[in-house]
Protein backbone atom coordinates (compact mmCIF):
# COMPACT_ATOMS: atom_id res chain seq x y z
CA UNK A 1 0.00 0.00 0.00
CA UNK A 2 1.15 3.48 -0.67
CA UNK A 3 0.59 6.30 2.49
CA UNK A 4 -0.16 8.77 -0.23
CA UNK A 5 -2.69 6.93 -1.90
CA UNK A 6 -4.58 5.88 1.13
CA UNK A 7 -4.31 9.29 2.77
CA UNK A 8 -6.24 10.61 -0.14
CA UNK A 9 -8.92 8.27 0.05
CA UNK A 10 -12.75 9.75 0.76
CA UNK A 11 -13.32 7.02 2.98
CA UNK A 12 -11.02 4.57 5.08
CA UNK A 13 -11.63 1.44 5.71
CA UNK A 14 -10.27 -1.39 8.79
CA UNK A 15 -7.04 -2.50 6.64
CA UNK A 16 -6.11 1.56 5.97
CA UNK A 17 -6.40 2.41 9.41
CA UNK A 18 -3.85 -1.25 10.53
CA UNK A 19 -1.48 0.17 7.78
CA UNK A 20 -1.12 4.07 9.14
CA UNK A 21 -1.42 2.68 12.24
CA UNK A 22 1.86 0.66 11.96
CA UNK A 23 3.67 3.45 9.47
CA UNK A 24 7.55 3.67 11.44
CA UNK A 25 9.31 5.58 8.68
CA UNK A 26 9.93 9.54 9.07
CA UNK A 27 9.14 10.66 5.81
CA UNK A 28 5.62 8.66 6.16
CA UNK A 29 4.96 9.68 9.62
CA UNK A 30 5.39 13.52 8.03
CA UNK A 31 3.05 12.88 5.74
CA UNK A 32 0.49 11.15 7.99
CA UNK A 33 0.90 13.66 10.95
CA UNK A 34 0.37 16.65 8.16
CA UNK A 35 -2.93 15.23 6.77
CA UNK A 36 -4.67 14.50 10.36
CA UNK A 37 -3.09 18.56 10.82
CA UNK A 38 -5.24 19.49 8.06
CA UNK A 39 -8.31 17.77 9.27
CA UNK A 40 -8.14 19.16 12.78
CA UNK A 41 -7.70 22.54 11.26
CA UNK A 42 -10.71 22.21 8.58
CA UNK A 43 -13.15 20.37 11.36
CA UNK A 44 -11.99 21.80 14.77
CA UNK A 45 -9.68 24.72 14.48
CA UNK A 46 -6.48 25.40 15.29
CA UNK A 47 -7.05 26.38 18.73
CA UNK A 48 -6.37 23.62 21.34
CA UNK A 49 -8.90 24.35 24.91
CA UNK A 50 -8.20 23.79 28.54
CA UNK A 51 -9.50 21.42 31.18
CA UNK A 52 -7.87 22.50 34.40
CA UNK A 53 -7.70 18.80 35.73
CA UNK A 54 -8.05 17.98 39.40
CA UNK A 55 -7.19 14.50 40.64
CA UNK A 56 -9.13 15.18 43.90
CA UNK A 57 -8.82 11.83 45.70
CA UNK A 58 -6.57 8.45 45.15
CA UNK A 59 -8.68 6.21 47.28
CA UNK A 60 -10.30 3.11 45.03
CA UNK A 61 -11.84 0.14 45.28
CA UNK A 62 -10.43 -1.53 42.42
CA UNK A 63 -7.27 -3.40 41.24
CA UNK A 64 -6.45 -2.73 37.83
CA UNK A 65 -3.35 -4.58 37.38
CA UNK A 66 -1.51 -1.34 35.76
CA UNK A 67 -2.18 1.53 37.82
CA UNK A 68 -0.21 3.10 40.54
CA UNK A 69 -2.80 3.77 42.93
CA UNK A 70 -4.78 0.68 42.94
CA UNK A 71 -6.54 -0.81 46.02
CA UNK A 72 -3.51 -3.17 47.06
CA UNK A 73 -0.74 -0.81 46.39
CA UNK A 74 0.27 -0.17 49.73
CA UNK A 75 3.17 2.51 49.50
CA UNK A 76 0.37 4.75 48.28
CA UNK A 77 -0.83 7.32 51.30
CA UNK A 78 -4.19 8.01 50.54
CA UNK A 79 -6.08 11.28 50.26
CA UNK A 80 -9.10 13.73 50.09
CA UNK A 81 -9.07 17.02 48.68
CA UNK A 82 -11.63 18.95 51.03
CA UNK A 83 -14.61 20.37 49.40
CA UNK A 84 -13.10 24.11 50.11
CA UNK A 85 -10.15 23.36 48.61
CA UNK A 86 -11.67 22.11 45.22
CA UNK A 87 -14.12 25.02 44.84
CA UNK A 88 -11.65 27.43 45.27
CA UNK A 89 -9.65 25.41 42.58
CA UNK A 90 -12.56 25.75 40.49
CA UNK A 91 -12.94 29.22 41.24
CA UNK A 92 -9.27 29.67 40.09
CA UNK A 93 -9.80 27.94 37.13
CA UNK A 94 -12.73 30.33 36.51
CA UNK A 95 -10.58 33.19 36.79
CA UNK A 96 -7.60 32.16 34.47
CA UNK A 97 -10.57 31.47 31.54
CA UNK A 98 -10.12 27.65 31.59
CA UNK A 99 -13.93 27.28 30.74
CA UNK A 100 -13.56 23.71 32.17
CA UNK A 101 -12.93 21.35 35.55
CA UNK A 102 -12.26 17.85 34.73
CA UNK A 103 -12.29 15.91 38.65
CA UNK A 104 -10.88 12.87 38.76
CA UNK A 105 -10.23 10.44 41.58
CA UNK A 106 -9.90 6.49 42.24
CA UNK A 107 -13.10 4.51 42.06
CA UNK A 108 -15.58 4.50 44.76
CA UNK A 109 -19.35 3.99 45.22
CA UNK A 110 -20.49 4.46 48.68
CA UNK A 111 -23.12 7.06 49.55
CA UNK A 112 -20.43 9.41 51.07
CA UNK A 113 -18.70 9.54 47.97
CA UNK A 114 -22.03 9.80 45.90
CA UNK A 115 -22.87 12.86 48.38
CA UNK A 116 -19.83 14.43 47.95
CA UNK A 117 -19.46 14.72 44.24
CA UNK A 118 -22.88 15.53 43.88
CA UNK A 119 -22.36 18.76 46.36
CA UNK A 120 -18.99 19.81 44.45
CA UNK A 121 -20.71 19.77 41.03
CA UNK A 122 -23.50 21.70 42.38
CA UNK A 123 -21.53 24.44 43.91
CA UNK A 124 -18.85 24.48 41.30
CA UNK A 125 -21.79 24.87 38.98
CA UNK A 126 -22.35 28.32 41.20
CA UNK A 127 -18.97 29.22 40.04
CA UNK A 128 -18.99 32.36 37.89
CA UNK A 129 -23.29 31.82 37.71
CA UNK A 130 -22.66 28.43 35.42
CA UNK A 131 -20.10 29.76 33.80
CA UNK A 132 -17.38 26.46 34.47
CA UNK A 133 -17.60 23.59 32.68
CA UNK A 134 -17.52 20.70 34.83
CA UNK A 135 -16.27 16.95 33.16
CA UNK A 136 -16.64 13.97 35.89
CA UNK A 137 -13.94 11.07 35.79
CA UNK A 138 -14.91 9.30 38.77
CA UNK A 139 -15.07 5.80 36.86
CA UNK A 140 -18.27 2.97 36.92
CA UNK A 141 -21.19 4.03 38.88
CA UNK A 142 -24.92 3.00 38.77
CA UNK A 143 -27.06 4.47 36.56
CA UNK A 144 -28.45 6.70 38.59
CA UNK A 145 -25.54 7.87 40.43
CA UNK A 146 -25.00 9.43 36.78
CA UNK A 147 -28.10 10.63 36.67
CA UNK A 148 -27.69 12.81 39.91
CA UNK A 149 -24.84 13.90 39.21
CA UNK A 150 -26.17 15.23 35.41
CA UNK A 151 -29.05 16.44 37.46
CA UNK A 152 -26.80 18.64 39.98
CA UNK A 153 -24.72 20.09 36.91
CA UNK A 154 -21.68 17.90 34.84
CA UNK A 155 -22.37 17.82 31.54
CA UNK A 156 -19.65 15.12 30.34
CA UNK A 157 -17.91 12.00 31.62
CA UNK A 158 -14.74 10.95 30.81
CA UNK A 159 -14.35 6.92 31.14
CA UNK A 160 -12.20 4.79 29.20
CA UNK A 161 -12.89 1.24 27.57
CA UNK A 162 -8.80 0.61 28.17
CA UNK A 163 -9.31 -1.73 25.09
CA UNK A 164 -11.96 -2.58 22.81
CA UNK A 165 -11.03 -5.89 22.70
CA UNK A 166 -13.09 -7.71 26.06
CA UNK A 167 -10.08 -10.12 26.21
CA UNK A 168 -7.34 -8.25 26.49
CA UNK A 169 -9.50 -5.92 29.30
CA UNK A 170 -9.51 -8.63 31.02
CA UNK A 171 -5.28 -9.63 30.96
CA UNK A 172 -5.44 -6.05 32.27
CA UNK A 173 -7.78 -6.70 35.07
CA UNK A 174 -8.28 -9.23 38.22
CA UNK A 175 -11.05 -12.20 37.44
CA UNK A 176 -12.65 -11.20 40.43
CA UNK A 177 -16.13 -10.15 38.91
CA UNK A 178 -15.89 -6.43 39.86
CA UNK A 179 -13.64 -5.63 36.82
CA UNK A 180 -16.00 -7.04 34.20
CA UNK A 181 -16.09 -5.19 30.26
CA UNK A 182 -19.33 -5.52 29.43
CA UNK A 183 -20.07 -3.74 32.91
CA UNK A 184 -18.00 -0.61 31.74
CA UNK A 185 -19.12 -0.95 28.38
CA UNK A 186 -22.80 -0.24 29.59
CA UNK A 187 -21.90 2.82 31.74
CA UNK A 188 -20.60 4.19 28.52
CA UNK A 189 -24.13 3.67 27.32
CA UNK A 190 -26.20 4.91 30.54
CA UNK A 191 -23.83 7.97 30.07
CA UNK A 192 -24.62 8.77 26.27
CA UNK A 193 -28.73 7.94 26.71
CA UNK A 194 -28.36 10.64 30.09
CA UNK A 195 -27.24 13.13 27.80
CA UNK A 196 -24.05 13.50 28.75
CA UNK A 197 -21.34 14.15 26.20
CA UNK A 198 -19.58 10.90 26.70
CA UNK A 199 -15.55 10.47 26.61
CA UNK A 200 -13.42 7.51 26.27
CA UNK A 201 -9.98 5.90 25.23
CA UNK A 202 -7.41 3.18 25.65
CA UNK A 203 -4.28 2.95 26.62
CA UNK A 204 -1.57 2.30 23.75
CA UNK A 205 1.48 0.14 23.49
CA UNK A 206 -0.24 -3.06 26.04
CA UNK A 207 1.71 -6.67 26.32
CA UNK A 208 -0.51 -8.54 23.70
CA UNK A 209 -2.26 -5.71 22.08
CA UNK A 210 -1.88 -5.48 18.22
CA UNK A 211 -2.79 -3.08 15.34
CA UNK A 212 -5.88 -4.75 14.82
CA UNK A 213 -6.99 -4.18 18.16
CA UNK A 214 -6.39 -0.30 17.99
CA UNK A 215 -8.37 -0.33 14.39
CA UNK A 216 -11.04 -1.69 16.65
CA UNK A 217 -10.60 0.87 18.71
CA UNK A 218 -11.20 3.70 16.74
CA UNK A 219 -14.10 1.94 14.94
CA UNK A 220 -15.65 1.26 18.55
CA UNK A 221 -15.50 4.82 19.12
CA UNK A 222 -17.21 5.65 16.09
CA UNK A 223 -20.03 2.92 17.11
CA UNK A 224 -20.55 4.45 20.36
CA UNK A 225 -20.86 7.73 19.29
CA UNK A 226 -17.96 9.17 21.47
CA UNK A 227 -17.54 12.90 21.64
CA UNK A 228 -14.52 13.22 23.24
CA UNK A 229 -11.32 10.77 23.15
CA UNK A 230 -8.41 10.41 25.51
CA UNK A 231 -5.82 7.96 25.02
CA UNK A 232 -2.08 7.57 25.95
CA UNK A 233 0.54 5.16 26.37
CA UNK A 234 0.93 2.35 28.77
CA UNK A 235 3.17 3.62 31.30
CA UNK A 236 4.80 1.20 33.86
CA UNK A 237 4.41 1.83 37.17
CA UNK A 238 6.80 -0.18 39.24
CA UNK A 239 4.49 -1.46 42.08
CA UNK A 240 1.61 -2.92 39.97
CA UNK A 241 1.52 -6.62 38.82
CA UNK A 242 2.00 -5.54 34.97
CA UNK A 243 4.45 -2.96 35.48
CA UNK A 244 6.73 -5.90 37.24
CA UNK A 245 5.45 -8.33 34.57
CA UNK A 246 6.52 -6.21 31.67
CA UNK A 247 10.08 -4.88 33.42
CA UNK A 248 10.66 -8.77 33.64
CA UNK A 249 10.54 -9.49 30.51
CA UNK A 250 12.45 -6.75 29.27
CA UNK A 251 10.00 -4.86 27.71
CA UNK A 252 10.27 -1.18 29.22
CA UNK A 253 13.75 -0.48 27.11
CA UNK A 254 13.94 3.15 25.93
CA UNK A 255 13.43 1.31 22.44
CA UNK A 256 9.90 -0.16 24.04
CA UNK A 257 8.52 3.39 25.23
CA UNK A 258 9.96 4.77 21.87
CA UNK A 259 7.74 2.63 20.52
CA UNK A 260 4.55 2.93 22.56
CA UNK A 261 4.64 6.72 21.97
CA UNK A 262 4.84 6.56 18.23
CA UNK A 263 2.26 4.42 18.10
CA UNK A 264 0.14 6.98 20.54
CA UNK A 265 0.50 10.07 18.09
CA UNK A 266 0.16 7.58 14.91
CA UNK A 267 -3.22 6.57 17.35
CA UNK A 268 -4.14 10.37 17.66
CA UNK A 269 -3.76 11.11 13.80
CA UNK A 270 -5.48 8.24 12.41
CA UNK A 271 -8.60 8.78 14.99
CA UNK A 272 -8.43 12.53 13.74
CA UNK A 273 -8.60 11.02 9.98
CA UNK A 274 -11.06 8.94 10.65
CA UNK A 275 -13.64 10.75 13.12
CA UNK A 276 -12.51 14.18 11.85
CA UNK A 277 -14.69 16.80 14.45
CA UNK A 278 -14.06 15.60 17.79
CA UNK A 279 -12.01 16.44 20.63
CA UNK A 280 -8.90 14.30 21.08
CA UNK A 281 -6.62 15.18 24.51
CA UNK A 282 -2.97 15.79 24.53
CA UNK A 283 -2.22 13.38 27.59
CA UNK A 284 0.16 13.87 30.24
CA UNK A 285 1.40 10.01 29.44
CA UNK A 286 3.05 11.21 26.41
CA UNK A 287 4.91 13.59 28.04
CA UNK A 288 5.89 11.15 30.40
CA UNK A 289 7.62 8.95 27.52
CA UNK A 290 8.77 12.32 25.98
CA UNK A 291 9.47 15.86 26.84
CA UNK A 292 7.82 17.06 23.57
CA UNK A 293 5.11 13.92 23.71
CA UNK A 294 2.29 16.75 23.82
CA UNK A 295 3.31 18.63 21.03
CA UNK A 296 3.81 15.79 19.19
CA UNK A 297 0.31 14.43 20.18
CA UNK A 298 -0.73 18.38 19.13
CA UNK A 299 0.60 18.35 15.68
CA UNK A 300 -0.81 14.69 14.89
CA UNK A 301 -4.19 16.51 15.78
CA UNK A 302 -5.08 16.59 19.44
CA UNK A 303 -7.32 19.83 20.06
CA UNK A 304 -7.47 19.19 24.30
CA UNK A 305 -5.24 19.85 27.15
CA UNK A 306 -5.54 18.93 30.48
CA UNK A 307 -3.43 20.98 32.85
CA UNK A 308 -3.16 19.61 36.04
CA UNK A 309 -4.47 22.00 39.04
CA UNK A 310 -4.29 19.33 41.99
CA UNK A 311 -3.57 20.82 44.89
CA UNK A 312 0.43 20.71 44.84
CA UNK A 313 0.60 18.40 48.63
CA UNK A 314 -1.31 15.67 46.77
CA UNK A 315 0.50 15.75 43.33
CA UNK A 316 3.03 13.15 44.34
CA UNK A 317 0.26 10.61 45.71
CA UNK A 318 -1.71 11.10 42.41
CA UNK A 319 1.03 8.72 40.36
CA UNK A 320 -1.23 6.37 37.75
CA UNK A 321 2.00 5.59 36.56
CA UNK A 322 6.23 6.35 37.17
CA UNK A 323 7.79 9.63 35.88
CA UNK A 324 4.72 11.67 35.84
CA UNK A 325 5.76 14.91 35.27
CA UNK A 326 4.44 18.74 36.71
CA UNK A 327 4.95 17.10 40.52
CA UNK A 328 6.64 19.81 41.61
CA UNK A 329 5.01 22.86 39.16
CA UNK A 330 1.76 25.03 40.89
CA UNK A 331 -1.28 25.31 39.05
CA UNK A 332 0.57 28.87 37.29
CA UNK A 333 3.29 27.27 35.86
CA UNK A 334 1.39 24.74 34.28
CA UNK A 335 -0.79 27.15 32.83
CA UNK A 336 2.32 29.54 31.38
CA UNK A 337 3.73 25.94 30.75
CA UNK A 338 1.13 24.44 28.07
CA UNK A 339 0.41 28.20 26.83
CA UNK A 340 4.08 27.71 25.51
CA UNK A 341 3.26 24.66 24.05
CA UNK A 342 0.64 25.44 22.04
CA UNK A 343 2.22 28.59 20.63
CA UNK A 344 5.14 26.80 19.52
CA UNK A 345 3.04 24.40 17.11
CA UNK A 346 1.75 27.84 15.91
CA UNK A 347 -2.24 26.96 17.34
CA UNK A 348 -3.84 29.37 19.55
CA UNK A 349 -5.66 28.45 23.09
CA UNK A 350 -9.49 28.85 22.86
CA UNK A 351 -9.69 31.15 26.48
CA UNK A 352 -12.46 31.08 28.84
CA UNK A 353 -15.12 28.85 26.13
CA UNK A 354 -16.47 25.48 26.97
CA UNK A 355 -15.01 24.12 23.46
CA UNK A 356 -17.66 21.52 23.49
CA UNK A 357 -16.76 19.02 20.83
CA UNK A 358 -18.66 20.13 17.38
CA UNK A 359 -19.34 15.92 16.75
CA UNK A 360 -21.78 16.70 19.78
CA UNK A 361 -23.74 18.93 18.30
CA UNK A 362 -23.55 17.79 15.06
CA UNK A 363 -25.10 14.62 15.92
CA UNK A 364 -28.20 16.80 17.12
CA UNK A 365 -28.41 17.81 14.43
N1 LIG B 1 -10.63 5.69 38.44
C1 LIG B 1 -11.08 6.32 37.24
C2 LIG B 1 -10.28 7.54 36.85
C3 LIG B 1 -8.81 7.55 37.19
S1 LIG B 1 -7.79 6.47 36.25
C4 LIG B 1 -11.08 5.29 36.10
O1 LIG B 1 -10.38 4.31 36.18
O2 LIG B 1 -11.82 5.54 35.14
C5 LIG B 1 -7.76 7.31 34.69
C6 LIG B 1 -7.08 6.57 33.58
O3 LIG B 1 -5.69 6.47 33.83
C7 LIG B 1 -7.49 5.15 33.37
O4 LIG B 1 -8.68 5.07 32.62
C8 LIG B 1 -6.30 4.54 32.65
O5 LIG B 1 -6.50 4.51 31.24
C9 LIG B 1 -5.16 5.51 32.96
N2 LIG B 1 -4.02 4.79 33.58
C10 LIG B 1 -4.01 4.15 34.76
N3 LIG B 1 -2.81 3.54 34.95
C11 LIG B 1 -2.06 3.83 33.85
C12 LIG B 1 -0.74 3.47 33.43
N4 LIG B 1 0.05 2.71 34.17
N5 LIG B 1 -0.29 3.94 32.24
C13 LIG B 1 -1.08 4.74 31.48
N6 LIG B 1 -2.34 5.09 31.82
C14 LIG B 1 -2.84 4.63 32.99
FE1 LIG C 1 -8.75 2.73 40.36
FE2 LIG C 1 -9.05 3.97 37.97
FE3 LIG C 1 -6.63 3.11 38.83
FE4 LIG C 1 -8.45 1.30 38.11
S1 LIG C 1 -7.48 2.86 36.78
S2 LIG C 1 -7.17 1.22 39.95
S3 LIG C 1 -10.34 2.30 38.80
S4 LIG C 1 -7.89 4.71 39.73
Amino acid sequence: MDISAVLNKTELNKEDLVFLLGRTAKDELDQLYSAAYEVKKEWVGSVDYYRGLLEFSNRCIKNCRYCGIRRDNEEVERFDTPKQDIIAMARWCYDRQYGSVTLQSGERQDEAFIDFVEDVVREIKAVGDGALGITLCVGEQTRETYQRWYDAGAHRYLLRIESSNPKLYQTMHPSDGHHRWDVRKACLDSLAEIGYQVGTGVMIGLPGQTLEDLAEDILFYQKQDIAMIGMGPYVVHHNTPLGKQVVEAGLDTPEERADRLRLSVNMVAVTRLFLKDVNIAATTAMQTLHPFGREMALKAGANILMPLVTLPRFRTQYQLYDNKPCLEDGQEQCRNCLSARVASVGDTVGWGQWGDSPHFFNNLK
